[in-house]
Protein backbone atom coordinates (compact mmCIF):
# COMPACT_ATOMS: atom_id res chain seq x y z
CA UNK A 1 0.00 0.00 0.00
CA UNK A 2 1.68 3.54 -1.29
CA UNK A 3 -0.20 6.66 -1.09
CA UNK A 4 1.25 9.35 -2.49
CA UNK A 5 -1.10 11.97 -2.51
CA UNK A 6 -2.29 13.59 1.02
CA UNK A 7 -2.50 16.91 2.76
CA UNK A 8 -1.89 17.61 6.61
CA UNK A 9 -3.17 20.65 8.23
CA UNK A 10 0.16 22.79 5.77
CA UNK A 11 -2.62 23.05 3.39
CA UNK A 12 -5.37 25.46 4.29
CA UNK A 13 -7.89 23.23 3.18
CA UNK A 14 -7.62 20.59 5.81
CA UNK A 15 -7.08 20.46 9.60
CA UNK A 16 -5.46 16.99 10.14
CA UNK A 17 -2.10 17.20 12.03
CA UNK A 18 0.19 14.86 10.27
CA UNK A 19 1.13 12.85 13.13
CA UNK A 20 -2.37 11.97 13.19
CA UNK A 21 -2.31 11.21 9.71
CA UNK A 22 0.84 8.60 10.12
CA UNK A 23 -0.59 6.75 12.99
CA UNK A 24 -3.77 6.24 10.59
CA UNK A 25 -1.57 5.31 7.88
CA UNK A 26 0.46 2.38 10.20
CA UNK A 27 -3.01 1.26 10.87
CA UNK A 28 -4.11 0.89 7.57
CA UNK A 29 -1.00 -0.84 6.68
CA UNK A 30 0.21 1.90 4.26
CA UNK A 31 3.76 0.82 3.77
CA UNK A 32 5.37 4.02 1.99
CA UNK A 33 2.95 7.49 2.29
CA UNK A 34 4.21 11.35 0.54
CA UNK A 35 2.94 14.55 2.11
CA UNK A 36 1.92 16.48 -0.83
CA UNK A 37 0.38 19.72 0.57
CA UNK A 38 -0.81 22.51 -1.43
CA UNK A 39 1.42 25.47 -3.31
CA UNK A 40 -0.90 27.30 -5.54
CA UNK A 41 0.35 30.57 -6.23
CA UNK A 42 -1.85 33.14 -7.62
CA UNK A 43 -4.61 31.07 -7.00
CA UNK A 44 -7.80 32.14 -8.15
CA UNK A 45 -9.87 33.12 -4.79
CA UNK A 46 -8.03 35.58 -2.97
CA UNK A 47 -9.50 34.94 0.49
CA UNK A 48 -7.56 31.27 0.50
CA UNK A 49 -3.68 31.00 0.44
CA UNK A 50 -2.38 27.83 -0.71
CA UNK A 51 1.34 28.51 0.54
CA UNK A 52 2.84 27.11 4.10
CA UNK A 53 6.57 27.56 5.18
CA UNK A 54 8.46 24.58 3.48
CA UNK A 55 11.33 24.79 6.41
CA UNK A 56 8.96 23.61 9.05
CA UNK A 57 6.85 21.32 6.81
CA UNK A 58 10.15 19.48 6.16
CA UNK A 59 11.36 20.24 10.22
CA UNK A 60 7.97 17.86 10.47
CA UNK A 61 8.16 15.55 8.28
CA UNK A 62 12.03 14.63 9.07
CA UNK A 63 11.01 14.73 13.09
CA UNK A 64 7.99 12.01 12.06
CA UNK A 65 10.60 10.03 9.75
CA UNK A 66 12.71 9.65 12.59
CA UNK A 67 10.15 8.88 15.07
CA UNK A 68 7.99 6.46 12.61
CA UNK A 69 11.29 5.01 10.72
CA UNK A 70 10.53 1.66 11.07
CA UNK A 71 7.00 1.18 10.47
CA UNK A 72 6.45 3.66 7.47
CA UNK A 73 8.36 5.59 4.62
CA UNK A 74 7.46 9.28 4.64
CA UNK A 75 8.36 11.32 1.61
CA UNK A 76 8.70 15.07 1.09
CA UNK A 77 6.08 15.73 -1.73
CA UNK A 78 4.21 18.66 -2.75
CA UNK A 79 1.07 19.30 -4.74
CA UNK A 80 1.75 22.53 -6.97
CA UNK A 81 -0.46 24.62 -8.36
CA UNK A 82 0.44 24.72 -12.87
CA UNK A 83 -0.35 28.00 -14.37
CA UNK A 84 1.04 28.98 -17.79
CA UNK A 85 1.50 32.17 -16.77
CA UNK A 86 3.57 31.93 -13.58
CA UNK A 87 6.39 28.96 -14.58
CA UNK A 88 9.18 31.43 -13.19
CA UNK A 89 7.87 31.00 -9.73
CA UNK A 90 6.87 27.28 -10.18
CA UNK A 91 10.59 26.47 -10.87
CA UNK A 92 11.95 29.23 -8.00
CA UNK A 93 10.22 27.06 -5.63
CA UNK A 94 10.80 23.59 -6.96
CA UNK A 95 14.57 24.11 -7.18
CA UNK A 96 15.37 25.76 -4.16
CA UNK A 97 13.77 22.48 -1.83
CA UNK A 98 14.67 19.23 -2.09
CA UNK A 99 11.73 17.43 -2.67
CA UNK A 100 10.82 13.91 -2.89
CA UNK A 101 8.20 13.89 -5.88
CA UNK A 102 6.06 16.98 -6.91
CA UNK A 103 2.60 16.28 -8.49
CA UNK A 104 1.44 18.71 -10.93
CA UNK A 105 -2.00 19.95 -10.66
CA UNK A 106 -4.14 22.49 -11.98
CA UNK A 107 -6.71 23.88 -9.80
CA UNK A 108 -7.34 27.22 -11.69
CA UNK A 109 -7.34 28.38 -15.40
CA UNK A 110 -7.44 31.45 -17.24
CA UNK A 111 -6.97 32.76 -13.38
CA UNK A 112 -10.35 30.99 -12.59
CA UNK A 113 -11.15 28.91 -9.93
CA UNK A 114 -12.36 25.17 -11.19
CA UNK A 115 -13.51 24.38 -7.17
CA UNK A 116 -16.25 27.19 -6.92
CA UNK A 117 -17.10 27.02 -10.62
CA UNK A 118 -16.29 30.31 -12.36
CA UNK A 119 -14.03 28.50 -14.78
CA UNK A 120 -17.28 26.94 -16.57
CA UNK A 121 -19.30 30.29 -16.69
CA UNK A 122 -20.07 31.14 -20.01
CA UNK A 123 -19.11 28.62 -21.95
CA UNK A 124 -19.98 25.40 -24.08
CA UNK A 125 -18.94 21.83 -21.87
CA UNK A 126 -16.78 21.57 -25.31
CA UNK A 127 -15.33 25.24 -24.75
CA UNK A 128 -14.58 24.13 -21.14
CA UNK A 129 -12.71 21.22 -22.76
CA UNK A 130 -10.49 22.70 -25.34
CA UNK A 131 -9.31 25.64 -22.63
CA UNK A 132 -8.56 23.35 -20.05
CA UNK A 133 -6.68 20.97 -22.23
CA UNK A 134 -4.76 23.54 -23.85
CA UNK A 135 -3.80 25.08 -20.62
CA UNK A 136 -2.12 21.86 -19.50
CA UNK A 137 -0.29 21.20 -23.05
CA UNK A 138 1.12 24.86 -22.66
CA UNK A 139 2.32 24.60 -19.63
CA UNK A 140 3.78 21.47 -19.26
CA UNK A 141 5.52 22.19 -22.40
CA UNK A 142 7.06 24.66 -20.92
CA UNK A 143 7.82 23.35 -17.22
CA UNK A 144 9.75 20.12 -16.54
CA UNK A 145 10.30 20.09 -12.78
CA UNK A 146 7.35 18.30 -11.56
CA UNK A 147 7.04 13.98 -10.98
CA UNK A 148 3.59 13.48 -12.13
CA UNK A 149 0.14 15.25 -13.42
CA UNK A 150 -2.20 15.13 -10.95
CA UNK A 151 -5.74 14.42 -11.50
CA UNK A 152 -5.79 15.28 -15.29
CA UNK A 153 -9.29 15.14 -16.31
CA UNK A 154 -10.25 17.50 -12.57
CA UNK A 155 -12.49 19.34 -14.90
CA UNK A 156 -15.19 16.56 -14.54
CA UNK A 157 -14.62 16.68 -10.68
CA UNK A 158 -16.98 19.70 -10.29
CA UNK A 159 -19.19 19.86 -13.66
CA UNK A 160 -21.69 17.30 -14.97
CA UNK A 161 -22.06 18.83 -18.44
CA UNK A 162 -18.03 18.27 -18.48
CA UNK A 163 -18.84 14.93 -18.34
CA UNK A 164 -21.28 14.17 -20.80
CA UNK A 165 -18.99 15.46 -23.69
CA UNK A 166 -17.72 12.24 -25.66
CA UNK A 167 -14.16 11.06 -25.39
CA UNK A 168 -13.78 11.29 -28.97
CA UNK A 169 -13.94 14.71 -28.39
CA UNK A 170 -10.74 15.88 -26.13
CA UNK A 171 -9.23 12.90 -27.28
CA UNK A 172 -6.45 14.20 -29.75
CA UNK A 173 -5.73 16.77 -26.94
CA UNK A 174 -5.00 14.16 -24.91
CA UNK A 175 -2.74 12.60 -27.09
CA UNK A 176 -0.50 15.69 -27.22
CA UNK A 177 -0.37 16.10 -23.82
CA UNK A 178 0.42 12.41 -23.70
CA UNK A 179 3.06 12.68 -26.06
CA UNK A 180 5.25 15.57 -24.34
CA UNK A 181 4.63 13.73 -20.55
CA UNK A 182 6.48 10.54 -22.22
CA UNK A 183 9.27 12.62 -24.16
CA UNK A 184 9.79 14.11 -20.42
CA UNK A 185 9.46 10.98 -18.86
CA UNK A 186 7.28 12.37 -16.30
CA UNK A 187 4.25 10.12 -15.36
CA UNK A 188 0.20 10.64 -14.29
CA UNK A 189 -1.20 9.88 -11.22
CA UNK A 190 -4.08 8.22 -10.65
CA UNK A 191 -6.26 9.72 -8.22
CA UNK A 192 -8.83 8.17 -6.48
CA UNK A 193 -11.00 10.81 -4.88
CA UNK A 194 -13.32 10.32 -7.65
CA UNK A 195 -14.31 6.59 -5.82
CA UNK A 196 -15.43 8.69 -3.06
CA UNK A 197 -19.21 9.15 -3.77
CA UNK A 198 -19.66 13.18 -3.14
CA UNK A 199 -18.70 14.11 -6.77
CA UNK A 200 -21.08 11.26 -8.32
CA UNK A 201 -18.33 10.33 -10.48
CA UNK A 202 -17.74 6.72 -9.86
CA UNK A 203 -14.47 6.36 -11.15
CA UNK A 204 -10.50 7.30 -10.59
CA UNK A 205 -9.38 10.52 -12.03
CA UNK A 206 -8.52 9.77 -14.89
CA UNK A 207 -11.00 7.84 -16.02
CA UNK A 208 -10.50 4.46 -17.27
CA UNK A 209 -10.19 5.15 -21.19
CA UNK A 210 -7.65 8.24 -20.24
CA UNK A 211 -5.61 5.93 -18.89
CA UNK A 212 -5.61 3.46 -21.72
CA UNK A 213 -4.82 5.84 -24.11
CA UNK A 214 -1.86 6.90 -22.03
CA UNK A 215 -0.87 3.11 -21.88
CA UNK A 216 -1.39 2.81 -26.00
CA UNK A 217 0.90 5.48 -26.39
CA UNK A 218 3.91 3.99 -24.24
CA UNK A 219 3.25 5.74 -20.78
CA UNK A 220 3.89 3.31 -17.90
CA UNK A 221 5.14 5.98 -15.63
CA UNK A 222 2.08 5.88 -12.54
CA UNK A 223 1.34 6.82 -9.06
CA UNK A 224 -1.51 6.42 -7.14
CA UNK A 225 -2.96 8.77 -4.34
CA UNK A 226 -6.11 9.19 -2.26
CA UNK A 227 -5.80 13.18 -2.44
CA UNK A 228 -7.14 12.13 1.56
CA UNK A 229 -7.70 15.89 3.42
CA UNK A 230 -8.50 13.60 6.25
CA UNK A 231 -7.58 10.70 7.74
CA UNK A 232 -10.52 8.75 6.95
CA UNK A 233 -10.15 8.38 3.73
CA UNK A 234 -6.03 7.01 3.25
CA UNK A 235 -5.78 4.40 0.88
CA UNK A 236 -9.06 4.68 0.00
CA UNK A 237 -10.35 2.34 -2.42
CA UNK A 238 -6.70 1.42 -3.38
CA UNK A 239 -7.21 -2.73 -3.97
CA UNK A 240 -9.97 -2.29 -6.73
CA UNK A 241 -7.72 0.57 -8.38
CA UNK A 242 -4.77 -1.58 -8.48
CA UNK A 243 -6.80 -4.40 -10.02
CA UNK A 244 -8.57 -1.97 -12.65
CA UNK A 245 -4.99 -0.85 -13.32
CA UNK A 246 -3.50 -4.01 -13.46
CA UNK A 247 -6.55 -4.94 -16.11
CA UNK A 248 -5.11 -1.97 -18.33
CA UNK A 249 -2.17 -3.67 -19.00
CA UNK A 250 0.37 -1.32 -16.41
CA UNK A 251 2.09 -3.78 -14.46
CA UNK A 252 4.11 -1.19 -12.16
CA UNK A 253 3.41 1.44 -9.96
CA UNK A 254 5.62 4.22 -9.48
CA UNK A 255 7.40 5.86 -5.86
CA UNK A 256 9.31 8.74 -6.25
CA UNK A 257 12.79 9.87 -3.75
CA UNK A 258 14.49 12.90 -4.41
CA UNK A 259 12.74 13.40 -7.34
CA UNK A 260 13.90 10.10 -8.99
CA UNK A 261 11.37 7.02 -9.77
CA UNK A 262 11.63 3.44 -9.12
CA UNK A 263 8.64 1.22 -10.26
CA UNK A 264 6.76 -1.69 -7.17
CA UNK A 265 5.60 -4.50 -9.06
CA UNK A 266 1.70 -4.91 -9.08
ZN1 LIG B 1 -5.54 18.79 -6.50
ZN1 LIG C 1 -4.69 17.20 -3.55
Amino acid sequence: MIDLHVHSNFSSDSNEEMEDIIKEAINRNIEIIAFTDHIDYEYSDPNISFDFDISEYFYEIERLKNKYNSRIKILKGLELGLQSHIIEKLNKVSNKYEFDFIIGSFHTVERKDLYNGDYYKSKTPEEMWDVYLDEVYETIKNFNNFSVLGHLDLIKRYSESVREVDFSYYKNKLEKIFNIIIEKEIGIEVNTSGLRGNYGLNETLPSKEILKLYYDLGGRIITIGSDSHDKSTLGDNFNETLKFINNIGFKDIYVFEKMKNGKINI
